[in-house]
Protein backbone atom coordinates (compact mmCIF):
# COMPACT_ATOMS: atom_id res chain seq x y z
CA UNK A 1 0.00 0.00 0.00
CA UNK A 2 1.52 3.65 -0.97
CA UNK A 3 2.11 5.44 2.29
CA UNK A 4 0.69 8.84 0.99
CA UNK A 5 1.49 11.09 3.80
CA UNK A 6 4.82 10.32 3.09
CA UNK A 7 4.26 10.88 -0.54
CA UNK A 8 2.96 14.27 0.13
CA UNK A 9 6.13 14.70 3.04
CA UNK A 10 8.73 13.76 0.16
CA UNK A 11 7.22 16.10 -2.57
CA UNK A 12 7.06 18.85 -0.52
CA UNK A 13 10.09 18.73 1.18
CA UNK A 14 11.66 18.52 -2.63
CA UNK A 15 9.54 21.64 -4.03
CA UNK A 16 10.92 23.49 -1.05
CA UNK A 17 7.34 24.11 0.42
CA UNK A 18 8.64 23.30 4.14
CA UNK A 19 9.29 25.97 7.09
CA UNK A 20 11.85 24.62 9.59
CA UNK A 21 10.03 24.06 12.60
CA UNK A 22 11.00 23.51 16.25
CA UNK A 23 9.24 21.17 18.83
CA UNK A 24 10.31 20.56 22.02
CA UNK A 25 8.40 18.33 24.59
CA UNK A 26 7.21 14.79 22.95
CA UNK A 27 5.26 13.29 25.80
CA UNK A 28 1.49 12.15 25.36
CA UNK A 29 0.44 15.32 23.84
CA UNK A 30 3.92 16.64 22.44
CA UNK A 31 4.32 13.82 20.28
CA UNK A 32 1.06 13.27 18.29
CA UNK A 33 0.99 17.09 17.30
CA UNK A 34 4.49 17.10 15.62
CA UNK A 35 3.47 13.91 14.15
CA UNK A 36 0.56 15.98 12.70
CA UNK A 37 3.03 18.37 11.17
CA UNK A 38 5.27 16.04 9.69
CA UNK A 39 2.52 14.66 8.07
CA UNK A 40 1.49 17.99 6.50
CA UNK A 41 4.89 17.97 5.35
CA UNK A 42 6.70 20.63 7.36
CA UNK A 43 10.57 19.96 8.28
CA UNK A 44 10.49 19.11 12.23
CA UNK A 45 13.52 19.14 14.44
CA UNK A 46 12.87 17.98 17.26
CA UNK A 47 14.32 17.39 21.39
CA UNK A 48 13.33 15.89 24.60
CA UNK A 49 15.18 14.63 27.82
CA UNK A 50 14.01 11.23 26.91
CA UNK A 51 15.98 9.98 24.20
CA UNK A 52 12.99 7.16 23.07
CA UNK A 53 10.50 9.87 22.87
CA UNK A 54 13.08 11.32 20.07
CA UNK A 55 13.50 7.97 18.59
CA UNK A 56 9.50 7.25 18.31
CA UNK A 57 9.54 10.92 16.40
CA UNK A 58 12.35 10.21 14.31
CA UNK A 59 10.31 7.19 13.35
CA UNK A 60 7.47 9.25 11.97
CA UNK A 61 9.92 11.42 9.80
CA UNK A 62 11.12 14.15 12.49
CA UNK A 63 14.63 15.43 12.97
CA UNK A 64 16.83 14.66 16.55
CA UNK A 65 17.97 17.64 18.03
CA UNK A 66 21.14 16.67 20.34
CA UNK A 67 20.34 20.38 22.31
CA UNK A 68 17.80 23.24 22.47
CA UNK A 69 20.60 24.98 20.70
CA UNK A 70 20.32 22.37 17.70
CA UNK A 71 16.61 22.86 17.57
CA UNK A 72 16.43 26.39 17.21
CA UNK A 73 18.96 26.33 14.53
CA UNK A 74 17.98 26.90 11.47
CA UNK A 75 14.21 26.94 13.13
CA UNK A 76 11.49 29.96 11.92
CA UNK A 77 9.27 28.53 14.79
CA UNK A 78 9.65 26.41 17.55
CA UNK A 79 6.89 25.32 19.49
CA UNK A 80 7.34 23.95 23.26
CA UNK A 81 4.63 21.32 25.32
CA UNK A 82 6.51 20.78 28.67
CA UNK A 83 4.74 19.35 31.64
CA UNK A 84 5.01 22.41 34.12
CA UNK A 85 6.42 26.41 34.66
CA UNK A 86 9.55 25.29 35.98
CA UNK A 87 10.45 23.37 32.93
CA UNK A 88 8.93 26.25 30.67
CA UNK A 89 11.21 28.67 32.37
CA UNK A 90 14.41 26.42 32.29
CA UNK A 91 13.94 25.66 28.10
CA UNK A 92 13.20 29.50 27.25
CA UNK A 93 15.32 31.20 29.85
CA UNK A 94 18.38 29.16 31.18
CA UNK A 95 21.59 29.96 29.53
CA UNK A 96 21.62 27.93 26.35
CA UNK A 97 17.72 28.39 26.05
CA UNK A 98 15.51 28.49 23.51
CA UNK A 99 15.41 32.68 24.14
CA UNK A 100 19.43 32.39 23.66
CA UNK A 101 19.89 29.69 20.48
CA UNK A 102 17.14 31.37 18.44
CA UNK A 103 17.80 33.43 15.89
CA UNK A 104 16.04 37.16 15.95
CA UNK A 105 12.61 37.30 15.08
CA UNK A 106 12.11 33.55 15.51
CA UNK A 107 8.16 32.39 16.26
CA UNK A 108 8.12 31.36 19.38
CA UNK A 109 4.77 28.84 20.55
CA UNK A 110 4.23 27.29 24.19
CA UNK A 111 1.56 25.16 24.05
CA UNK A 112 1.84 24.09 27.71
CA UNK A 113 -0.86 24.29 30.97
CA UNK A 114 1.20 26.53 33.07
CA UNK A 115 0.98 29.66 35.62
CA UNK A 116 0.28 32.41 34.50
CA UNK A 117 2.86 34.12 35.96
CA UNK A 118 5.67 32.29 34.05
CA UNK A 119 3.82 32.75 30.68
CA UNK A 120 4.12 36.57 31.43
CA UNK A 121 7.59 36.26 32.24
CA UNK A 122 8.98 33.82 29.70
CA UNK A 123 6.86 35.95 26.96
CA UNK A 124 8.13 39.44 28.29
CA UNK A 125 11.90 38.37 28.26
CA UNK A 126 10.86 36.68 24.33
CA UNK A 127 9.84 39.83 23.23
CA UNK A 128 12.78 41.79 24.69
CA UNK A 129 15.05 39.49 23.13
CA UNK A 130 13.84 40.62 20.06
CA UNK A 131 11.82 37.16 19.03
CA UNK A 132 7.57 37.00 18.73
CA UNK A 133 5.46 34.68 21.46
CA UNK A 134 2.34 33.90 21.94
CA UNK A 135 1.04 31.29 24.54
CA UNK A 136 -1.16 28.34 23.23
CA UNK A 137 -2.79 25.81 25.32
CA UNK A 138 -4.82 23.58 24.29
CA UNK A 139 -8.20 21.58 25.32
CA UNK A 140 -8.87 18.26 24.03
CA UNK A 141 -6.64 15.99 25.11
CA UNK A 142 -4.72 12.96 23.43
CA UNK A 143 -6.98 11.90 21.61
CA UNK A 144 -7.77 15.11 20.15
CA UNK A 145 -3.85 15.69 19.75
CA UNK A 146 -3.92 12.10 17.29
CA UNK A 147 -6.16 13.62 15.19
CA UNK A 148 -5.29 17.05 14.87
CA UNK A 149 -8.65 18.44 16.27
CA UNK A 150 -7.17 20.39 19.30
CA UNK A 151 -8.51 23.73 20.46
CA UNK A 152 -5.77 26.29 20.39
CA UNK A 153 -6.40 29.34 23.52
CA UNK A 154 -3.97 32.04 22.41
CA UNK A 155 -2.79 34.76 23.56
CA UNK A 156 -0.33 37.16 21.58
CA UNK A 157 0.03 39.70 19.47
CA UNK A 158 -2.65 39.27 16.68
CA UNK A 159 -0.13 39.49 13.87
CA UNK A 160 2.21 36.38 16.08
CA UNK A 161 -1.32 34.69 15.97
CA UNK A 162 -1.46 35.00 12.45
CA UNK A 163 1.53 33.88 11.59
CA UNK A 164 0.99 30.63 13.93
CA UNK A 165 -2.14 29.86 12.43
CA UNK A 166 -1.14 27.76 9.51
CA UNK A 167 0.25 25.73 12.18
CA UNK A 168 -2.06 25.39 14.81
CA UNK A 169 -4.67 24.59 12.17
CA UNK A 170 -2.64 21.48 11.22
CA UNK A 171 -3.02 20.40 15.24
CA UNK A 172 -6.29 21.64 15.81
CA UNK A 173 -9.86 22.40 14.81
CA UNK A 174 -9.97 25.81 16.57
CA UNK A 175 -7.85 28.57 17.00
CA UNK A 176 -9.88 30.77 19.82
CA UNK A 177 -8.11 34.24 19.95
CA UNK A 178 -8.11 34.88 24.08
CA UNK A 179 -6.07 38.72 24.12
CA UNK A 180 -2.52 39.36 24.91
CA UNK A 181 -0.02 37.21 25.90
CA UNK A 182 -0.78 35.18 29.07
CA UNK A 183 -4.66 35.44 27.68
CA UNK A 184 -4.67 32.01 26.75
CA UNK A 185 -2.86 29.89 29.72
CA UNK A 186 -5.10 32.66 31.82
CA UNK A 187 -8.46 31.98 30.12
CA UNK A 188 -7.64 27.85 30.48
CA UNK A 189 -7.07 28.02 33.71
CA UNK A 190 -10.17 29.82 34.62
CA UNK A 191 -12.64 27.77 32.17
CA UNK A 192 -11.12 24.96 34.19
CA UNK A 193 -11.71 25.82 37.55
CA UNK A 194 -15.17 26.21 36.30
CA UNK A 195 -15.45 22.61 34.55
CA UNK A 196 -13.91 20.99 37.83
CA UNK A 197 -16.36 22.75 40.07
CA UNK A 198 -19.14 22.27 37.32
CA UNK A 199 -18.65 18.63 37.54
CA UNK A 200 -18.52 17.85 41.35
CA UNK A 201 -21.91 19.70 41.07
CA UNK A 202 -23.27 17.18 38.49
CA UNK A 203 -21.95 14.45 40.31
CA UNK A 204 -23.54 16.05 43.62
CA UNK A 205 -26.64 15.86 41.75
CA UNK A 206 -27.10 12.60 39.96
CA UNK A 207 -26.07 11.05 43.22
CA UNK A 208 -28.51 12.91 45.41
CA UNK A 209 -31.50 12.00 42.93
CA UNK A 210 -30.44 8.32 43.18
CA UNK A 211 -30.53 8.40 47.09
CA UNK A 212 -33.87 9.54 46.57
CA UNK A 213 -35.01 6.92 44.60
CA UNK A 214 -35.65 8.89 41.46
CA UNK A 215 -35.88 7.88 38.04
CA UNK A 216 -32.21 8.87 36.88
CA UNK A 217 -33.40 8.89 33.49
CA UNK A 218 -35.40 10.91 33.32
CA UNK A 219 -34.18 13.49 36.36
CA UNK A 220 -30.98 13.64 33.81
CA UNK A 221 -33.12 14.84 30.56
CA UNK A 222 -35.05 17.40 32.61
CA UNK A 223 -31.59 18.64 34.82
CA UNK A 224 -30.06 18.70 31.32
CA UNK A 225 -32.72 21.06 29.87
CA UNK A 226 -33.48 23.36 32.94
CA UNK A 227 -32.20 26.27 34.52
CA UNK A 228 -29.58 23.42 36.94
CA UNK A 229 -27.74 22.70 33.71
CA UNK A 230 -23.94 22.98 33.30
CA UNK A 231 -21.72 21.70 30.61
CA UNK A 232 -20.79 18.09 32.33
CA UNK A 233 -23.82 17.07 33.43
CA UNK A 234 -25.81 17.67 29.86
CA UNK A 235 -22.67 16.86 27.59
CA UNK A 236 -19.98 14.61 29.59
CA UNK A 237 -22.11 12.77 32.37
CA UNK A 238 -20.30 11.42 35.04
CA UNK A 239 -22.68 8.97 35.43
CA UNK A 240 -22.44 5.28 32.62
CA UNK A 241 -25.25 5.37 30.06
CA UNK A 242 -27.00 8.68 29.68
CA UNK A 243 -25.15 10.29 27.44
CA UNK A 244 -22.98 8.16 23.95
CA UNK A 245 -18.92 8.43 23.96
CA UNK A 246 -18.37 9.70 27.52
CA UNK A 247 -15.61 8.05 29.91
CA UNK A 248 -18.01 6.97 32.44
CA UNK A 249 -19.02 4.32 29.54
CA UNK A 250 -15.98 2.89 29.30
CA UNK A 251 -14.53 2.58 32.83
CA UNK A 252 -13.97 5.96 33.50
CA UNK A 253 -10.73 5.40 31.24
CA UNK A 254 -9.56 8.92 30.20
CA UNK A 255 -10.15 11.61 28.44
CA UNK A 256 -8.99 14.04 31.19
CA UNK A 257 -7.43 12.21 33.67
CA UNK A 258 -8.51 13.65 37.58
CA UNK A 259 -4.44 14.53 37.96
CA UNK A 260 -4.69 16.98 34.97
CA UNK A 261 -7.60 18.56 36.46
CA UNK A 262 -5.82 18.46 40.13
CA UNK A 263 -3.04 20.62 38.10
CA UNK A 264 -5.47 23.08 36.34
CA UNK A 265 -7.24 23.84 39.94
CA UNK A 266 -3.96 24.17 41.29
CA UNK A 267 -2.72 26.56 39.00
CA UNK A 268 -6.52 28.37 39.43
CA UNK A 269 -6.00 28.67 42.97
CA UNK A 270 -1.84 29.92 42.46
CA UNK A 271 -3.35 32.33 40.38
CA UNK A 272 -6.55 33.61 43.23
CA UNK A 273 -3.87 34.28 45.68
CA UNK A 274 -1.59 36.07 43.10
CA UNK A 275 -4.38 38.37 42.67
CA UNK A 276 -6.75 37.81 45.92
CA UNK A 277 -9.43 36.60 44.03
CA UNK A 278 -11.94 34.78 46.29
CA UNK A 279 -12.54 31.25 44.68
CA UNK A 280 -13.67 29.25 47.68
CA UNK A 281 -15.50 26.62 45.30
CA UNK A 282 -12.38 26.45 43.25
CA UNK A 283 -10.20 25.83 46.76
CA UNK A 284 -12.84 23.07 47.60
CA UNK A 285 -12.78 21.85 44.58
CA UNK A 286 -9.23 21.15 44.56
CA UNK A 287 -9.72 19.38 47.93
CA UNK A 288 -12.04 17.64 46.70
CA UNK A 289 -10.16 16.17 43.42
CA UNK A 290 -6.70 15.91 45.39
CA UNK A 291 -8.70 13.51 48.16
CA UNK A 292 -9.80 11.67 44.90
CA UNK A 293 -6.32 11.23 43.14
CA UNK A 294 -4.67 10.53 46.48
CA UNK A 295 -7.09 7.65 46.96
CA UNK A 296 -5.15 5.97 44.01
CA UNK A 297 -7.41 7.55 41.12
CA UNK A 298 -5.50 10.07 39.44
CA UNK A 299 -5.28 8.50 36.31
CA UNK A 300 -9.36 7.91 36.80
CA UNK A 301 -11.06 10.20 34.27
CA UNK A 302 -12.08 13.36 36.38
CA UNK A 303 -15.90 12.08 35.46
CA UNK A 304 -15.16 9.24 38.15
CA UNK A 305 -15.09 11.62 40.82
CA UNK A 306 -18.83 10.74 41.22
CA UNK A 307 -17.71 7.29 42.56
CA UNK A 308 -15.86 9.30 45.41
CA UNK A 309 -19.39 11.48 45.78
CA UNK A 310 -21.81 8.17 45.50
CA UNK A 311 -20.10 6.54 47.77
CA UNK A 312 -22.37 3.56 48.64
CA UNK A 313 -25.15 4.68 46.62
CA UNK A 314 -22.66 4.55 43.41
CA UNK A 315 -23.69 1.35 41.68
CA UNK A 316 -23.99 -0.16 37.64
CA UNK A 317 -26.14 -0.06 36.04
CA UNK A 318 -27.75 3.09 36.31
CA UNK A 319 -31.54 2.07 34.73
CA UNK A 320 -34.32 3.92 35.22
CA UNK A 321 -37.04 2.61 37.88
CA UNK A 322 -39.38 0.10 36.17
P1 LIG B 1 4.06 14.54 29.25
O1 LIG B 1 4.64 14.53 30.60
O2 LIG B 1 3.57 13.30 28.63
O3 LIG B 1 5.14 15.18 28.22
C1 LIG B 1 6.03 16.23 28.55
C2 LIG B 1 7.32 15.99 27.77
O4 LIG B 1 8.22 17.06 28.03
C3 LIG B 1 8.03 14.69 28.17
O5 LIG B 1 8.33 13.93 27.01
C4 LIG B 1 9.30 15.19 28.86
O6 LIG B 1 10.40 14.32 28.72
C5 LIG B 1 9.52 16.51 28.14
N1 LIG B 1 10.40 17.42 28.87
C6 LIG B 1 10.38 17.72 30.18
N2 LIG B 1 11.36 18.62 30.46
C7 LIG B 1 12.00 18.86 29.29
C8 LIG B 1 13.12 19.67 28.93
N3 LIG B 1 13.76 20.42 29.84
N4 LIG B 1 13.52 19.67 27.65
C9 LIG B 1 12.88 18.91 26.73
N5 LIG B 1 11.83 18.11 27.00
C10 LIG B 1 11.40 18.10 28.28
O7 LIG B 1 2.91 15.65 29.30
P2 LIG B 1 1.68 15.81 28.27
O8 LIG B 1 0.54 14.96 28.70
O9 LIG B 1 2.23 15.71 26.89
O10 LIG B 1 1.24 17.32 28.57
C11 LIG B 1 2.01 18.41 28.14
C12 LIG B 1 1.31 19.69 28.54
O11 LIG B 1 0.01 19.70 27.93
C13 LIG B 1 1.09 19.82 30.04
O12 LIG B 1 1.32 21.16 30.41
C14 LIG B 1 -0.36 19.40 30.23
O13 LIG B 1 -0.95 20.00 31.37
C15 LIG B 1 -0.98 19.91 28.94
N6 LIG B 1 -2.20 19.20 28.53
C16 LIG B 1 -2.25 17.84 28.57
C17 LIG B 1 -3.41 17.19 28.18
C18 LIG B 1 -3.50 15.67 28.21
O14 LIG B 1 -4.60 15.14 28.05
N7 LIG B 1 -2.38 14.95 28.36
C19 LIG B 1 -4.52 17.91 27.73
C20 LIG B 1 -4.42 19.30 27.67
C21 LIG B 1 -3.25 19.93 28.07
Amino acid sequence: MIAWDRVSQEIRRESGMTAKVGFVGLGNMGAPMAEQLVKAGHDIQVFDVVPASVEKAVAFGATAAPSLAEVANGASTIITMLPAGAHVRSVYLDAGGLIEAAAQGTLLIDCSTIDVETSRAVGAAAIAAGHEMIDAPVTGGVMAARVGKLNFLVGGEEASVERARSLLDIMGQRVLYAGDQGSGIGVKICNNMSLGISMIAAAETLMMAKRLGLDLKRTHEIISNASGANWPLANYCPLPGFVDGVPANSGYKPGFSAAMMRKDLRLSQEAALSVAASTPLGAHALAIFSHFCDSGDAETDYSGISKMIGGDAWDYPFEPKG
